[in-house]
């Protein structure tokens, strides 16, 4: 019998973690209000006052834009749906291209599918995974009409480079903010560096109300079509004299009265979150930097990142085993996190496969027999598109999240101790 739990040793990490839990007696509190208040949802899908929702719904996006620093804030029901909003918002017509990321969760990439667009996916960075700029460029052609950037795991994405690169060829940019409320580049909060910023309120994000989005700008039009299509704009538009057609089937997207509620508690827990968030990521990495068989990421010059994940760099050349089994004997030495117990111990190899890697782009088919609209396109999604992203999911990243507000100094200890018990091990896994 070894030393390291995966050979039967002794764990380092005997219970469970504790759970992130920021839902409390303000959140109670403020959805009480709304249930005895009896309107749960006030909006009206037609041209009248309500239209634009409830008041908790109204409160909440007049908050959220007075926090991010943005003259709009338009609450709806995920951020998944602030994404097909702003596809549409945009004006994307079928066949244009919109260059996404594949590092991402899945709704960034298919967002402009919505609207029989054309996702076209450039390579990422390789030290901050958002996406490259020169990649960027790459992948423009006289088709390409908007960039969907993802600031991923938390850290903002190179705006002065993208921005530049928008403005030479006219191409909107929708910032996928899901994973960084309060980030910031300079002084400019993440989430506004674009022209439509996406935020998510779901349950595993910095902050949530069970399921919620808001999308942000600070452009009038853009704002009215974006609550144009949260809420039915094809019932709307001819009483309210909208003339611009473009994309106006809309949706409901529209978030209760009672989520709202809680999101505005929530908002005003934001900023001590990721305090503590980013306190605690800098105590393990001091610890980490001392480890050779992993490189901390550096951060992104004049960023503020909030961490939504922990991500490493594994150095296999330090340890002459591979990523996976490294990653495997790290979590038989930890154990899973309360109220996720089911998901096994939060330490993964890679964070997605490369969204291009998926069925309905390998198949080309989004509607229809016939694969519209991809089948009508040459855009490529063939392995090797992206061979950043591919080695960085396939060898080189180590992601984590055992570091959320709630984890103490000896509960983030273990989780050190765990890495380096594996690699002063190593010798036990070849
Ligand atoms: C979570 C997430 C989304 C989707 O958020 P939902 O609110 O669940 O729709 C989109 N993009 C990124 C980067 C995310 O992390």
């Amino acid at each position: 019998m070894g030393k390291l739990a995966i050979n039967g040793g002794e764990k380092v990490r005997k219970t469970l973690f504790p759970a992130y839990e920021v839902i409390g007696k303000e959140e109670e509190r403020a959805a009480i209000e709304v249930i005895r208040s009896g309107v749960l949802s006030k909006y009206l899908g037609c041209w009248e006052d309500d239209f634009y929702g409830g008041p908790q719904v109204r409160a909440l996006e007049e908050e959220w834009a007075a926090y991010f620093g943005v003259k709009h804030a338009v609450a709806v029901n995920s951020a998944t749906s602030a994404l097909y909003c702003a596809a549409g918002a945009i004006g994307l017509n079928p066949g244009d291209e919109v260059i996404v990321s594949p590092y991402t969760m899945s709704a960034s990439a298919t967002a402009p599918l919505i609207y029989n667009a054309i996702p076209v996916f450039a390579d990422i960075e390789k030290d901050f995974f958002c996406l490259n700029p020169d990649s960027i460029e790459e992948r423009i052609t006289e088709k390409t009409r908007a960039i969907i950037i993802v600031n991923i795991f938390g850290q903002p994405y190179d705006v002065d480079k993208v921005n530049k690169i928008a403005r030479k060829h006219n191409l909107f940019i929708i910032e996928d903010n899901a994973q960084g409320p309060g980030a910031a580049y300079g002084k400019q909060l993440a989430g506004t560096l674009g022209d439509i910023g996406v935020f998510s309120l779901n349950y595993h994000k910095h902050i949530h109300c069970g399921e919620g989005g808001i999308a942000v700008t600070n452009n009038d039009e853009l704002a009215e079509r974006l609550r144009l299509i949260r809420n039915h704009a094809e019932a709307v538009v001819g009483d309210k004299g909208y003339k611009n057609l473009n994309n106006m089937i809309g949706f409901n997207l529209r978030m209760t009265e009672i989520e709202a509620s809680i999101a505005r508690e929530q908002l005003k827990k934001l900023e001590n979150l990721v305090n503590v968030r980013i306190e605690n990521v800098n105590y393990l990495r001091d610890k980490f930097e001392q480890l050779p068989c992993v490189i901390v990421p550096p951060i992104r010059s004049n960023c503020k990142h909030v961490f939504y994940m922990f991500p490493l760099i594994y150095n296999e050349a330090k340890t002459g085993i591979s990523r996976e089994r490294f990653v495997e004997a790290v979590r038989a030495e930890l154990m899973p996190t309360k109220l996720r117990e089911g998901e096994g111990v939060r330490v993964e190899y890679g964070y997605v496969k490369p969204l291009y890697l998926q069925p309905i782009y390998q198949e080309r088919i989004a509607y229809g027999k016939g694969g519209y609209p991809l089948k009508e396109s040459s855009v490529s999604y063939e392995k090797g598109t992206c061979p950043v992203c591919e080695r960085m999911h396939f060898e080189s990243l180590i992601t984590h999240e055992l570091m959320k507000p709630g984890m103490s100094k000896n509960d983030l200890d273990d989780v050190f101790f765990a890495f380096e018990k594996v690699y002063d091990n190593i010798d036990e896994l070849k």
